[in-house]
């Protein structure tokens, strides 16, 4: 088997094979093994249970599972993994336009047993002085949601993948080789080959340029997203909860004492663009965050970086499965900004799949069947 790109997914599929099947060759083969360009490790790290779609709902609430074990589980030789997930909680905010969607998705949330809490303007208030809760009707609050290190979860999925005998491999695939609607392997950009009838595509914002290389025409892009981490001088009295304003503007305590924020924009642009401004941040997102917390108008910017979405065009969410006009190719890929807190159960879904196991939970809603049926999932991409 071989799975291309070894960010947080191609590491979970790893691990997750040679878990089910000791006598299965899996090789992942990644072209930046500093990983300072995946996005696994530029991410914010955010894990929710509050989705509107129950498919995604399971997958969070199989994460959470996870992480309570992770340590122990993905331990090498004593050396376990520390992932420092801190359940700060997340916040969405809600104004009387997005009052139904956020009381279905509640009901829903609830229904499949998560605690999640709505909270009335004045209970908000009440918690977080600092904000202005004009305009909102309310919000939801997922007390055992947080935040995670990226990296760490990447690192410790590619450590324990490789002490069950999965192998890595540096280079950059420059093509998925097809012969007579079947997968045959890879070529990479040095002219070495790999044969192999299963491969899968985990390239992150890279995928759809992956994919062409097969033929194969996948509706995601890559889209810079820029976080900045400010130091306040007015400091809240606890921690913030991940906070969603209407807007789309998300904010959380930062480390000890400084605030994280980001927004996806319309006009972020599209490509493999790196680049970092911190005009973005006081011409655009500053105004918005002052206009809810306006304690927050006295602020330095500390630091900040940009990452990328793997936005799928189509409906936002992820997609999971084998390509159906090509046999052996597994995708992986269009995760836009909740791909981190969903690979776990990726991981181990794509493993069922590939290993022919019935899936112990089914994702089959994220089939690539569904690109060229027409049918887009109803998820609203939040962050
Ligand atoms: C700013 C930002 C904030 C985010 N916040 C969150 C969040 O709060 N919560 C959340 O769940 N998700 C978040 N995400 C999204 C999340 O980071 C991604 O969905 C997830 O990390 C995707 O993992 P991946 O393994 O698919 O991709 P990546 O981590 O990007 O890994 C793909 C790998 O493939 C390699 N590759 C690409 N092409 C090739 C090739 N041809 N040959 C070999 N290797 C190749 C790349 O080098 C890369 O290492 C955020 C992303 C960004 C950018």
């Amino acid at each position: 088997m071989i799975i291309v790109g070894g960010g947080v997914m191609g590491c979970s599929v790893a691990y997750h094979l040679r878990a089910a099947d000791p006598t299965l060759s899996v090789a992942v083969i990644e072209a930046d093994p500093g990983y300072s360009r995946a996005s696994s490790t530029l991410s914010v790290g955010n894990a929710r249970i509050q989705f509107s779609l129950k498919e995604n709902i399971w997958i969070s609430q199989y994460t959470f599972e996870v992480l309570e074990r992770f340590a122990e589980e993905m331990a090498v030789e004593g050396d376990a993994p520390d992932v420092a997930f801190r359940r700060e909680g997340n916040l969405f905010l809600v104004d009387e336009a997005k009052r139904i969607q956020a009381e279905e998705a509640l009901a829903l949330q609830k229904r499949l047993g998560a605690d999640v809490e709505w909270w009335s303007p004045a209970e908000i208030q009440e918690r977080f002085p600092l904000f202005d809760t004009t305009g909102l009707v309310g919000g939801t609050f997922g007390p055992d949601d947080g935040h995670l290190d990226g990296y760490a979860l990447l690192m410790g999925y590619r450590a324990k993948a490789i002490s069950l005998g999965a192998s890595y491999v540096e280079g950059e695939v420059a093509e998925i080789r097809v012969m007579a609607g079947k997968v045959a392997g890879v070529q990479l950009a040095t002219g070495e080959t790999f044969a192999s009838p299963v491969v899968v595509n985990c390239a992150g914002a890279w995928a759809a340029e992956v994919a062409a290389t097969a033929r194969v025409r996948l509706p995601v892009d890559p889209v810079k997203r820029q976080v900045f981490v400010v130091d306040t001088e007015v400091k809240p009295e606890t921690p913030l909860p991940l906070v969603n304003l209407v807007s789309g503007l998300y904010f959380r305590t930062e480390g000890d004492d400084r605030l994280l924020v980001g927004k996806s924009l319309a006009d972020d642009p599209v490509g493999f663009d790196f680049s970092w401004k911190e005009r973005r941040f006081t011409e655009q997102l500053w105004p918005e965050l002052v206009e809810f917390a306006p304690a927050f108008d006295r602020l330095r910017v500390v630091r900040g970086w940009a990452g990328l979405y793997a936005v799928n065009r189509f409906d936002g969410n992820a997609i999971l499965g084998e390509w159906p006009e090509v046999d052996g190719f597994y995708l992986a890929n269009g995760f836009s900004g909740h791909g981190l807190q969903q690979a776990p159960a990726v991981g181990r879904y794509l493993s069922e799949l590939i290993t022919g196991q019935t899936p112990t939970v089914d994702l089959s809603v994220f089939g690539p069947a569904r690109l060229y049926e027409g049918k887009s999932l109803d998820e609203s991409e939040i962050i």
